[in-house]
């Protein structure tokens, strides 16, 4: 981020913590880089530099690999009661719950987000999300199965071993939970690469780690930059899984890494060109006020953004009208003033993006009905931005924008919604609005999606498994499935009675 768009903004200091976590952990101690490098993290809100963080590389990931190796085939962790380890991590739900306020204030500072909504939202979600996976720690078993000969055949369910996660930086906490949570409740061990623009919240969450129990070398996290230290994590040979949460063109280098290595899975969570579909029989008000936000919440920083918003021919003026009244009267600013809707994009990087991306829009001819800049008063905020005559081809209704930018797109039956829902490679999450029974029935089921919102949206839950179809990646992140992807079933036979095989 560049200090020519460091402006200042007027900050509640007495929020904002002391940074006290910047080194790499692995092993259970917070250590230097080998190389004694550091890396600047900045607050988006001022451009001011937040912290230097250790600047990890391949030789850090190698030493907190193999920590989490031995502490795998050696250590406790897989080999304790799955009622034990789920003690564990419940303790450390309760400290993150116990530390919410700093934790909220962190992302705030190192993200931009909101800070009620991280407090009150997103550190308790984390904090639940590590209870429902605690929960499931000693419910892991395989199966009996019915051999067709006089045998006796079951199923285990083993930790996969050592997990690498490679994490986004739109939401840092969400996004370490969503992984290590289940991966831990598996019995695995864990090396997290956080994303560069935000690493603070991770090696806090790991010191509570330690506080809470969890033998060192389980839990390690790397801070450092993508190609190298998250390269260098994706091609290890020691590294039995990999589970990605970003965009869909590291997605195919981790998936190329993982297959020119020791061919490990991955689970990859990619990117999203998500449509929500408003058909006639809505209600405009509250149609254009879940758009709206769907569109809009977290700066449109989140990979199942409604950035597709496509209405039915009926009420399409109406709807957009009230759609432009709402973006006009959403507050930006301040992320800690709890009045704001949104505060700054995460760095001059995807600032520069999204503005980009809204030329783009203006060149190939859509209509900017409202928004479109930078907010003049302050650093790298953009106003909510509408676009109607949106074609399907233009480059901003078939690129992640990954910004508040919404594109309308006027349809006249269902089976035209449908098509036009579907024309996109990727398949993350869709919306619909209607009251109509059948247009629900017929139209969720005829997405390519992962995730189906009706008359809601952002309906995320511990238990519903979440993850894309086509370029959005495969493998589920939340939810039961999730805790699967990090197991293996292993199957055992033996003869029921003497047997002519021995
Ligand atoms: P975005 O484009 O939204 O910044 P990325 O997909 O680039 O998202 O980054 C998501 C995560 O992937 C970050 O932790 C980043 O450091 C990491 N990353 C970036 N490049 C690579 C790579 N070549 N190999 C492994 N991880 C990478």
């Amino acid at each position: 981020m560049g200090s020519e768009t460091a402006r200042e903004t007027e900050v509640p200091k007495a929020k904002i913590p002391e940074i006290r976590y910047t080194k790499l952990f692995i092993n259970g101690e917070f250590i230097d880089a080998v190389s004694g490098k550091t890396f600047e993290t900045r607050d988006p809100r001022t451009g001011e530099v937040l912290a230097m963080v250790s600047e990890g590389d391949k030789d850090d990931i190698d030493r907190a690999v193999k920590a989490a190796r031995h502490a795998f085939d050696h250590g406790q962790w897989p080999r304790l009661s799955g009622a034990e380890r789920g003690r564990i991590l419940r303790r450390l739900a309760d400290l993150i719950d116990e530390h919410s306020d700093e934790l909220g204030a962190l992302e705030t500072r190192d993200g931009g987000k909101l800070f009620l909504v991280s407090k009150l939202g997103e550190i308790p979600t984390c904090a639940n999300t590590l209870r429902y996976f605690a929960g499931a720690a000693d419910k892991i078993h395989g199966h009996t199965l019915k051999m067709a000969r006089e045998m006796m055949g079951y199923t285990l369910k083993e930790p996969v071993g050592v997990v690498g996660a490679i994490l986004p930086w739109n939401f840092p906490s969400i996004m370490f939970f969503s992984k290590a949570s289940p991966a831990l409740a598996a019995g695995c061990t864990v090396v997290v690469k956080p994303a560069e623009q935000t690493p603070l919240a991770a090696l806090f969450y790991a010191h509570l780690a330690k506080q809470a129990g969890i033998p060192d070398g389980v839990l390690n996290v790397v801070t450092g930059y993508g190609p190298t230290a998250g390269a260098a994590l994706a091609s290890h040979m020691e590294v039995d899984k990999i589970s990605f949460t970003g965009s869909t063109e590291v997605g195919r280098l981790i998936m190329e890494a993982a297959a020119k290595s020791n061919l490990k899975p991955v689970s990859l969570e990619l990117g999203g060109k998500s449509p929500i579909i408003v058909f006639d029989d809505a209600d405009v008000n509250v149609a254009a006020e879940l758009a709206t936000m769907a569109a809009f919440f977290n700066k449109g920083e989140i990979c199942v953004a409604a950035s597709r918003t496509l209405v039915q021919e009926g009420i399409y003026d109406d709807f957009v009208k009230a759609c432009v009244e709402k973006a006009k009267a959403w507050k930006i600013g301040d992320p800690f003033d709890p009045t704001v809707n949104h505060g700054p994009q995460v760095d001059k990087v995807q600032f520069d993006r999204v503005l980009g991306f809204i030329q783009q829009g203006k060149k190939e001819g859509a209509t900017l009905l409202t928004g479109g800049k930078p907010c003049e008063e302050t650093g790298l905020h953009i106003e909510p931005t509408i676009f109607a005559n949106v074609q399907d081809d233009m480059t901003i209704a078939t690129e992640e924008i990954f910004g508040p930018v919404m594109s309308l797109f006027k349809f006249k039956t269902v089976e035209e919604a449908i098509e036009r829902a579907n024309k996109t490679r990727y398949g993350l999450a869709a919306g619909i609005v209607t009251k109509d029974l059948n247009t629900v029935n017929r139209v969720s089921r005829s997405l390519r999606a992962g995730a189906v919102w009706i008359n809601c949206y952002f309906a995320f839950d511990n238990d519903a498994p979440f993850g894309g179809y086509k370029m959005s990646g495969f493998g589920k992140d939340s939810g039961l499935d999730s805790l699967h992807d990090y197991l293996n079933t292993k199957t055992v036979v033996t003869p029921l009675f003497d047997s002519p095989w021995l």
